[in-house]
């Protein structure tokens, strides 16, 4: 892109959703090591004012916005000074999503993160999609606006970029299926009685990965997997069949695009999300990254193994909602939300997830569903659902 079309006098503009967060300060940390390359326009927290407004001033964005309106004035007390402009509420994340800059980051976790998203992609800017929830949610709407306003949608999420990186988009009928790798998580070779006492402290212990509890816990019950063959199946012109998992526990394979010649194509690294995200901010370009180089030799063994369906049934489950489509996957995502907070409120047990999403799905109304709003009213229903099972759940 020349520079004269660049949004931020000279410099790239960026807006970062869900700064405070695992993606979000792994995206700063690369940023930062170029301050003369960017310009920061919006950062956003849910809850947290105090490290919002440091962030804010370290990098001298505009603008920073905390989505719990009760954080608003310790935020502006924390800015005052600065020249931050100053926001709070739901609302006004998504509104500073329309604030025209070259490069989104929509890194907030969970479906709290489609209004701002959709925004982005309708702003013209090219979005960085970590928050994969909003795929699963809304996948439809998403990528049907993605069409629509000619938006550039860019997987960060390791599996997907990875596929990205090797997917034949010129001639996706050459594609034979596409292979996600799985970690398998803490929990892989845990049995039954394990996973029924594991405690939250246990399952956001991710081996290769640092990241934020939701997605920790995710990859712990590998409802995360499953959320991804859902992604996968909004970014990727493959049919339901042709999306695979395999677990892989070294994490250095990231995903796989096999072709009808029996080529199959990998894109491998350390694990490290800063590889994704360098990938999403230079591209089409590449730039460098602080990450440790691939050692092979070091590593020695990749190895790989079947997922285990009786262990991870949130695997099946997710199957089910990719196949039956419609409202389905909206439900699957929103329950597993609240189970997940209850989880790690220990409200409910680690195995009790899984059944929480199970009997939400089950009781769901099934016929298709279009409108945004229908999307919001399912997402919504579920949540109450999945919050009165678990009321049930926790009583027993
Ligand atoms: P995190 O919990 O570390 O950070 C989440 C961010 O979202 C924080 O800034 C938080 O303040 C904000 N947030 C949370 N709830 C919000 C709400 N209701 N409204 C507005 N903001 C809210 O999570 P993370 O690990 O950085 O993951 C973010 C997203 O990226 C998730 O969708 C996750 O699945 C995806 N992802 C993460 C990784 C990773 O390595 N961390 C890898 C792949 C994909
Ligand atoms: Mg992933």
């Amino acid at each position: 892109m020349a520079d004269r079309e660049l949004k931020g006098e000279g410099r790239r503009a960026i807006s970062i959703f869900g700064s405070t967060g695992s993606i979000g300060r792994n995206t700063l940390d690369l940023l930062e090591r170029d301050p003369a390359a960017y310009r920061v326009e919006v950062l956003t927290a849910n809850h947290n004012a105090a490290q919002l407004a440091e962030q804010a001033r370290r990098v001298g964005a505009r603008m920073a916005v905390v989505a719990d309106p009760d954080r608003y004035g310790d935020l502006r007390a924390a800015l005052s000074g600065s020249g931050v402009e100053a926001a709070a509420g739901p609302d006004a994340v998504a509104e500073a999503a329309e604030r025209p800059v070259d490069w989104v980051m929509s890194a907030i976790v969970g479906a709290a993160g489609l209004a701002p998203t959709l925004r982005a992609v309708r702003s013209g800017a090219v979005v960085a999609l970590a928050n994969k929830e909003t795929l699963v949610c809304a996948g439809d709407i998403v990528m049907a606006e993605v069409a629509r306003c000619g938006a550039t949608l860019l997987p960060v999420d390791s599996e997907h970029n990875a596929i990205f990186q090797v997917f034949d988009f010129a001639r996706p009928q050459r594609v034979e299926k596409i292979i996600l790798t799985a970690s398998g998580g803490p929990f892989r070779d845990k049995d039954m009685g394990f996973m029924e006492a594991a405690t939250p402290d246990q399952a956001v212990a991710h081996p290769n990965w640092s990241m934020g509890a939701k997605i920790s816990v995710d990859s712990a019950t590998m409802m995360n997997k499953g959320l991804e063959m859902i992604e996968a199946s909004h970014l990727f012109p493959v049919s339901e069949s042709a999306i695979e998992v395999i677990v892989h526990p070294q994490s250095v394979i990231h995903s796989m695009v096999a072709y009808q010649d029996g080529s199959v194509l990998a894109q491998l690294g350390s694990p490290d999300m800063r590889t994704p995200i360098a990938y999403s901010l230079a591209w089409p370009d590449r730039m460098p990254a602080p990450v440790e180089k691939l050692d092979l030799a070091r590593i020695a063994r990749l190895t790989f193994e079947a997922p285990d369906p009786v262990r991870f049934p949130a695997l099946r489950l997710a199957r089910e909602a990719l196949q039956g489509g419609g409202a389905i996957p909206t439900v699957l995502n929103a329950s597993n939300e609240v189970a997940v907070a209850g989880f790690l409120d220990r409200r409910i047990g680690f195995l009790d997830i899984a059944r929480v999403v199970e009997d939400t799905m089950e009781a769901a109304p099934g016929g298709t569903i279009t409108t945004l709003d229908e999307i919001l009213e399912m997402d919504a229903w579920a949540r109450r659902r999945a919050a009165e099972r678990m009321t049930a759940a926790a009583a027993q």
